[in-house]
């Protein structure tokens, strides 16, 4: 349930409705918006609307039907932007991050880093505890490859996104890394949510690899129960049965989300087509279909990539790729810095 006050409530009136919230037994969560403070019921408990709407300051109570309720499209007036390093995700802005799909070595994100700043890359991405199908393939440098990554992107004045794949890794992500990736295979570790949920930092959560929009938007509200309500879905491709392309990339997701959430949504078109090629026409489809940023996997030398070789950009694709989406953001009323 949702009080939405009136524009000039006073912060009594504001706080009468949370103490009456609390008295009932939820707990009661305030948000202030440019035009109007909303108070959070959060908890399932069966009450008589009216109650609240006769409250002094109250301007209307909207009972949210969806099983997510802080991630709902109706539990705020305007969309979340997510800010990282001057970058903007949501609203009118598309945000990019690329990078490659691990950290190798220093040489290798410097010299990727060193390229992806000549395109005006503002956040890199690296993989260092990768969640890999076979427990023999290469599984990631781990601390060692955060340490990297954080040294890199700090000399280039970048911020760091890697994927946490398990709570006792959060102290050191919190060191090291500024936005923290929930892969496709931990959507639903609701253990691994609810932490992530108290700290203040952005997450990306990926889309897990068969879930609807709805799992995917309860992931969500996980995360923003405990608090952390900087979440950016990231639709990165659905399994299916076409084996031609590593999955397939759900585009519909994007208005889809933006309907029923107020949370960006951005698109992993690397992990959806698996291909090089198909990287960059599904980049440039995602933006047209106002995606709000692309997360892209960029090698400085793919063929010797030990990872994810094949659907990773030269960085002269990428620049490419850069200057073309730049062009077709406007057409839709979003903009990429
Ligand atoms: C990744 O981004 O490195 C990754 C493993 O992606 P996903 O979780 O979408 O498979
Ligand atoms: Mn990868």
């Amino acid at each position: 349930m949702l009080v939405v006050m009136n524009s000039n409530a006073t912060e009594i009136e504001i706080k009468r409705v949370a103490l009456f919230l609390e008295s009932k037994g939820f707990e009661a969560r305030i948000s202030h918006g440019e035009a109007r403070t909303i108070v959070h019921a959060i908890g399932i408990i069966e009450v008589d609307q009216r109650d609240f709407e006769l409250l002094s300051g109250v301007s209307e109570v909207i009972k949210v039907t969806t099983s997510y309720k802080l991630a709902a499209r109706v539990a705020q007036g305007r969309d979340t932007v997510v800010e990282i390093n001057g970058i903007k995700f949501g609203d009118k802005y598309t945000g990019l991050i690329a990078g490659p799909c691990t950290i190798e070595s220093y040489d290798q994100m410097d010299a990727t880093a060193q390229e992806l700043s000549e395109s005006n890359v503002k956040i890199i991405r690296g993989g260092a505890f990768k969640p890999r199908t076979s427990p023999y393939a290469f599984q990631g440098l781990g601390e060692e490859g955060l340490k990297i990554i954080r040294s890199v992107a700090d000399n280039h004045h970048m911020a760091v996104t890697s994927e946490i794949m398990d709570t006792s890794q959060l102290d050191i992500f919190m060191r090291y890394v500024d936005v923290l990736q929930i892969g496709a295979r931990n959507m639903q570790n609701f253990n691994l949510l609810k932490e992530v949920g108290k700290i203040h930092k952005p997450v990306i959560l990926k889309r897990g690899l068969s879930a609807t929009y709805e799992e995917w938007l309860m992931s969500a509200e996980y995360i923003m129960a405990g608090g952390n309500n900087q979440v950016i879905l990231c639709e990165r491709g659905i399994r299916t049965f076409e084996k031609f392309t590593r999955n397939t990339l759900d585009l519909a997701s994007i208005p889809v989300v933006k309907k029923l959430s107020h949370l960006p949504i951005i698109v992993d078109p690397s992990h959806a087509t698996g291909l090089r090629d198909k990287v960059e026409p599904m980049s440039r489809a995602a933006v047209a279909a106002g995606c709000d940023g692309l997360i892209i996997e960029v090698h400085h030398n793919p063929e010797v990539a030990v990872c994810d070789g094949a659907q990773s950009l030269y960085p002269w694709q990428y620049d490419l790729l850069y200057k073309q989406i730049k062009q077709i953001a406007p057409v839709v009323g979003k903009e990429i810095v």
